[in-house]
């Protein structure tokens, strides 16, 4: 990996351009996601292409997106030799990756992604609504933004994003990432999360389901009944009493259990 290519660089703050450059981190997330030959790694943000050079390496193919056209001859002189790696020059929030990826021939679509944190909830959402078939989310986030994921009932970060992420997903931070691992150095510490894709819920009306916890979290402040008007709200208050709760309380009160209770309930009476 060649760190001088970007030195004549100008960083672009407004991209969030904050490139890791500890080749013993980029090795350690490469080991620790357990990218092999059978993997086809989309990599969001690709940078100068230090964490692309180490994953191309492991993968069977590497796809790259990149916003930024001026990193373009970096890219290309960084990743001579790995031709088993395409870089599309793409805002990835705009992109068509579904069309992308039916050139390729994979067993695992693993996403890694080092990018600014002020997009990471529209990528890890964009991810989910694309319907990718992805296996695994390797992600730098934030470090106090890592345990926000896994966050528990009536704590301040729990939401509906919270009880999606754990539908999909068993999340878990592989390691810390100090600030000093970068360049230009950030202001804050880096935690990489992983999500594994493991679907552990069944529930019968998985669109009920979804719409359900939307609305259950519509506006903070209310409870379920002001939240849930519009619902059979007779039914929801038996399946309620049933695990000792009713319409007083708020979303943030439920876990992902008692949501898959309500609408099981609703289906079945
Ligand atoms: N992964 C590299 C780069 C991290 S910096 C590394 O670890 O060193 C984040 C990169 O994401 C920048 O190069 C930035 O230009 C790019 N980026 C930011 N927003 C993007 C978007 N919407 N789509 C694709 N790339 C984006």
């Amino acid at each position: 990996m060649n760190q001088e290519l970007v030195k004549d660089f100008k960083f672009k703050k407004k991209f969030g351009q904050n490139f890791l450059k500890d080749e013993n981190i980029l090795r350690n997330i490469v080991e620790k996601s357990d990218i092999d030959k059978d993997t086809l790694v989309l990599e969001i943000g690709v940078g100068a292409a230090y964490l692309t050079y180490y994953t191309a390496k492991a993968a069977k193919n590497v796809i790259g997106y990149e916003i930024d056209e001026s990193l373009r001859d970096i890219i290309c002189d960084q990743l001579k030799d790995c031709d088993n790696t395409e870089i599309v020059f793409e805002d990835f929030l705009e992109a068509n990756v579904k069309e992308k990826l039916k050139k390729y021939d994979y067993k695992k679509l693993y996403v890694v992604a080092n990018l600014p944190y002020y997009i990471t909830t529209p990528i890890i959402t964009k991810i989910i609504n694309d319907n990718l078939g992805v296996d695994k989310i390797v992600i730098m986030v934030q470090k106090e933004v890592g345990d926000r994921f896994n966050a528990k009932p009536n704590s301040k970060e729990y939401n509906s994003l919270t009880i999606f992420l754990n539908y999909y997903f068993d999340i878990k931070k592989l390691m810390d990432v100090s600030r000093n691992c970068f360049v230009p150095k950030p202001n804050v510490d880096s935690a990489i999360i992983e999500f594994k894709s493991n679907k552990k819920y069944s529930v019968k009306d998985e669109e009920l389901f979804f719409k359900l916890v939307k609305d259950s979290f519509k506006f903070k402040r209310k409870n379920l009944r002001n939240n849930l008007k519009g619902y059979d709200l007779e039914k929801i208050e038996k399946a309620l009493n049933s695990i000792n709760k009713d319409l007083t309380a708020r979303a943030e009160s439920l876990d992902i259990k008692d949501f898959i209770y309500i609408v099981n309930y609703l289906k079945d009476n």
